[in-house]
């Protein structure tokens, strides 16, 4: 579609998706005709923030600053009934995962077309718009940390997460020609979420620069490779103000809160049973055990090891039982561990989106 009219979007953003039938192109022309930006979003066919706030840009006739090329990936799963639930098709791939050769199947081949668009306008930077499965603030990812990614990142949130994993998503392969920074909005059923998405989409299309961090709204906190920490399969967790005595662990209920802040080795997390820590597993991205850096134990209390930045913290027991309690950096923001020095591989699990699977019901991280 270019330069599309309120008269083809429908009055909606459920009606507009309604009409369109495959994955779709939007441009739409700037003032300054010589510098093109792109924005991703609806990859994941169940994260609508970035395809509301387009929708609402898009019937307001904006003229953007420079143009603009947004891309429409998962149009096929998200409208599957009911509208917006379906990750990926119930037989498809995670299109998220098919931006690296060979671009195989239906997914890869959106794929491929969506990077030879990307190609051939040349953008100056690319986003892709995201949703988390559960509440918590926004963040971004990247692969990259500079002042023009951090510039990008600070439109939506002041949260930026560096990642050595590669996964095949479209973040990495647009790497090589362009800076790109995946936004994560925050929950998909979060209107804080959709709001969000919307004020940082204004800023990206009407600033003249927005790959200058001078210009930025918000001092960026960047983190580097956070570790999981994960309960065994067999330990049982409870979330209530005191422990019963019955749980391996015990949370408060308004864990929740502790996203993203600080927790310093004096304040206790929560409590842990007679098994004590070996109930928990802490894991980085090079695979090795660094409980001990972690957490620690006094009195039968949970304590940091040392001052954390803890952040996706799950209230949910099924979540907490079959993937990850948390993740955390250290309070700096380093890592536990240096990639160079540990001869890390990047293979291994760092930071993803808690989903549900809708084929198997599993709880898993993906970004
Ligand atoms: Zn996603």
């Amino acid at each position: 579609m270019n330069d599309p009219s309120p008269r083809t979007l429908g009055r909606s953003a459920l009606e507009w998706l309604d009409q369109l039938q495959k994955p779709t192109i939007i441009r739409v022309a700037g003032r300054d005709r010589s510098r093109t930006r792109a924005m991703a979003t609806l990859l994941h066919g169940n994260e609508p923030s970035g395809l509301l706030a387009l929708h609402r840009w898009l019937l307001e006739q904006h003229t953007p600053a420079v143009n603009m090329l947004f891309l429409l990936g998962g149009i096929y799963p998200a409208k599957i009934p009911p509208t917006l639930s379906w990750r990926q098709l119930p037989d498809g791939r995670d299109l998220n995962r098919c931006f690296k050769e060979p671009f195989e199947g239906e997914e890869g081949a959106i794929a491929r077309a969506m990077l030879v668009e990307l190609h051939n306008a040349k953008p100056e930077c690319l986003l892709d718009v995201h949703n988390t499965s559960g509440s918590g603030p926004a963040f971004a990812v990247s692969i990259t940390n500079d002042a023009a990614h951090q510039a990008l990142t600070s439109l939506f949130t002041d949260r930026l997460i560096i990642t050595d994993l590669r996964l095949g998503a479209l973040m990495e392969y647009s790497e090589q020609e362009v800076p790109t920074v995946t936004i994560e909005c925050g929950g998909s059923q979060d209107e804080q979420a959709h709001e969000l998405a919307y004020e940082g989409l204004v800023r990206y299309c009407s600033r003249p620069d927005v790959l200058s961090l001078e210009k930025a709204d918000w001092d960026v906190t960047v983190l580097r490779n956070p570790i999981r920490v994960e309960l065994a399969p067999e330990a049982t967790i409870e979330y209530r103000l005191e422990p019963t005595g019955h749980a391996d662990l015990t949370f408060p209920p308004d864990i929740e809160h502790r996203n993203f802040g600080i927790v310093s080795p004096d304040e206790p997390l929560g409590w842990v049973g007679k098994k004590g820590l070996g109930i928990l597993t802490a894991i980085g991205h090079n695979r090795k055990e660094n409980m001990t850096q972690v957490l620690q134990v006094r009195d039968g209390k949970i304590y940091p090891a040392q001052a954390l930045r803890t952040f996706m913290i799950t209230t949910n027991p099924v979540i907490a039982k079959s993937d990850c309690l948390f993740y955390a950096v250290k309070a700096t923001g380093e890592p536990f561990f240096d990639a160079k020095r540990s001869g890390g591989s990047s293979r291994t699990s760092v930071l993803r989106e808690l989903i549900c699977d809708s084929r198997c019901g599993r709880w898993i991280y993906q970004y």
